[in-house]
């Protein structure tokens, strides 16, 4: 059987030993066709060059990630992030990235409920920037785990909502299965989201047990026990067309040889997502 792999991205991260001047063409080679591209792998670049360099290989951009960090009991820490946001607005349009990918922010020494305000702010006050230069800002719903210092925007309910009260065409949500694969409203939530037009981006990857790091221990698609090919049959029959993207941070999988590692993803992708 040859695979469709024409909806699959990869996440710059996912293969962080590589520069994006080696992932590019890897990429390529390997019949990947999107790329979506973390700020870190283009930091110091031009970004004209870098753009041709994704374009000659066939690529298209479909995100760049990330942007968002809006909480803050600070206030010049807040307008900061709002600083930080519009440069990562004009990264993605130099790309041609249809859209940011917030992370939302969290503070632990303030309440989630004045936390999501300042985020849900921090969002409207960039919003003129964004239309203005044609890139719109997906909201990004992280687990739980994460709700002390990097979202207080964790089910996505709460994203939906937020969508609801920004009531922008510029502003939707990026669907990561490992931060939500638990909840038992996704199903509802999911189609919610599509009906709205705010489900902008879907990401893989999978959720290993025991996890043993919070941050960088991510699993390849079938490693773990989310069932990849229920959520993504909501997110297609919610209307989503877009580009299942394969974002996996691993200190495992990034100390392995990374040609190794992209035939696992590829052969991962095939068989369970
Ligand atoms: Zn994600």
């Amino acid at each position: 059987m040859i695979a469709d792999l024409s909806k699959l991205c990869l996440h710059t991260i996912t293969t962080k030993p590589w520069a994006i001047e080696v992932a590019v063409p890897k990429y390529a080679a390997a019949g990947v066709k999107g790329i979506t591209v973390w700020r870190n792998a283009i930091e110091g670049r031009d970004l004209a060059k870098a753009q041709k360099l994704i374009a000659d290989h066939g690529l298209t951009v479909v995100s760049l990630c990330r942007g968002g960090f809006f909480p803050s009991p600070d206030a010049a820490e807040r307008q900061r992030a709002i600083d930080d946001n519009k440069r990562a607005i004009d990264e993605a349009a130099a790309l041609g990235a249809p859209h940011v990918v917030l992370v939302p922010g969290s503070h632990p020494r303030q309440p989630l409920t004045v936390s999501r305000a300042q985020i849900r702010d921090g969002i409207a006050a960039v919003l003129p920037h964004a239309r203005a230069a044609g890139v719109k800002l997906a909201i990004e719903p992280l687990h739980p785990m994460y709700a002390g210092d990097r979202s207080a925007v964790n089910t996505l309910r709460q994203a939906n909502d937020m969508c609801d009260e920004l009531a922008s065409p510029s502003v939707g949500v990026a669907v990561d299965v490992y931060h939500l694969w638990w909840d038992s409203e996704l199903a509802q939530q999911i189609q919610r989201c599509g009906s709205a037009g705010y489900l902008f981006a879907f990401h893989l990857c999978d959720w290993k047990t025991p996890t043993l790091d919070f941050l960088n221990d991510r699993g390849l698609m079938g490693e773990g026990c989310i069932n990849l090919p229920q959520i993504r049959g909501w997110v297609e029959a919610a209307g989503f067309r877009g580009f299942n993207e394969v974002e996996i941070f691993s200190d495992l999988h990034w100390a392995k040889n990374q040609d190794e590692f992209l035939r696992e993803i590829i052969a991962a992708y095939e068989r369970h997502a």
